[in-house]
C-alpha cells in the first residue's frame, strides 16, 4: 500500500496510475503525457494482464478500455469491484451512453470519451484521486495568492512561498473563512492546542510575518475585532 500521507515540507507523493488500453498509440501518447505531469504509470495492453496489475498492485486510479482483447472492461471492472474500491476512469467510444451507464453502474468512478484532449484526462485524473481521498477542495486562489490544500504549499504570483507550519496554518483558516472577521479567540483555538502558552503577541508576529511573505494588504485587521482575508 502506497503511503498516503502528505507533508507540508516535501512535494506530493508520486501518483501511481494504471492505464489498460490495447490501441498502441494512444496508450503510448496517454503513459508518456502522464508521466511528465509526475505521475507513476503502469501499462497493460490486454484485459489479463491488465487484470492482474489492477488485483496485485495497488495504484491510486485506473484507466480502463472497454474494448479489449482477452478480457473486456466491463468484465475486469465487475472483478475488481468485489475486492477494491480503486478509482476507475473508463474510456468509451464516442455517443456509447449505454456504454457510460452501464460502466457508471458497474461501479465506475467516472468515464472519458474518446477521442479527449490530454488537458482533460489531466483534470478528471486529478478529480478522480481528489474526490476518492475525500478530500473536497484542492486549491483556493485569493488574487495572486494560491494554495494548494492537500500539499500544502503556498504560492504568489506562481513563486512558492516558504511558510512556517503556524503561518500556513493561519493563513488556511483565514482562507478558509474568506471575507469573515475571525477573532484572535478563533485564531487561537485553531491554531494553537491547550498545552501552548498563547502569548498575544505570538499572533501578532505570524501575521506580520505574512503579511511581509505575500503583501501587506493580505490580511485586513479589523481593530477590536479581529482578521480577515478580503
Ligand atoms: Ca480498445
Amino acid at each position: 500500500m502506497p503511503e498516503k500521507t502528505l507533508s507540508g515540507d516535501t512535494e506530493q507523493k508520486t501518483m501511481r496510475l494504471l492505464i489498460i488500453e490495447d490501441e498502441a498509440d494512444l496508450l503510448s501518447s496517454l503513459a508518456k503525457a502522464l508521466r511528465e505531469e509526475g505521475y507513476a504509470i503502469d501499462t497493460a495492453t490486454d484485459g489479463e494482464d491488465g487484470l492482474f496489475m489492477a488485483m496485485n498492485a495497488e495504484y491510486d486510479a485506473i484507466i480502463l478500455d472497454v474494448m479489449l482483447p482477452l478480457l473486456d472492461g466491463w468484465e475486469i471492472l465487475k472483478k475488481i469491484r468485489k475486492k477494491k474500491k480503486t478509482p476507475v476512469m473508463m474510456l468509451t467510444a464516442r455517443d456509447a451512453l449505454q456504454e457510460r451507464v452501464r460502466g457508471l453502474d458497474l461501479g465506475a468512478d467516472d468515464y472519458l470519451v474518446k477521442p479527449f484532449d490530454l488537458d482533460e484526462i489531466f483534470a478528471r485524473v486529478r478529480a478522480l484521486i481528489r474526490r476518492s481521498a475525500g478530500i473536497a477542495s484542492n486549491v483556493i486562489q485569493i488574487g495572486q495568492v494560491r494554495i494548494n490544500v492537500p500539499a500544502r504549499q503556498v504560492s504568489l504570483g506562481g513563486k512558492p512561498v516558504s511558510l512556517t507550519p503556524r503561518e500556513y496554518g493561519l493563513l488556511e483558516f483565514l482562507a478558509m473563512h474568506r471575507g469573515q472577521v475571525v477573532t484572535r479567540t478563533n485564531l487561537y483555538e485553531h491554531l494553537f492546542d491547550e498545552n501552548d502558552i498563547t502569548l498575544s503577541n505570538l499572533l501578532d508576529v505570524h501575521i506580520s510575518n505574512l503579511r511581509g511573505k505575500l503583501g501587506s494588504e493580505f490580511i485586513v485587521t479589523r481593530r477590536g475585532h479581529g482578521y480577515c482575508i478580503e
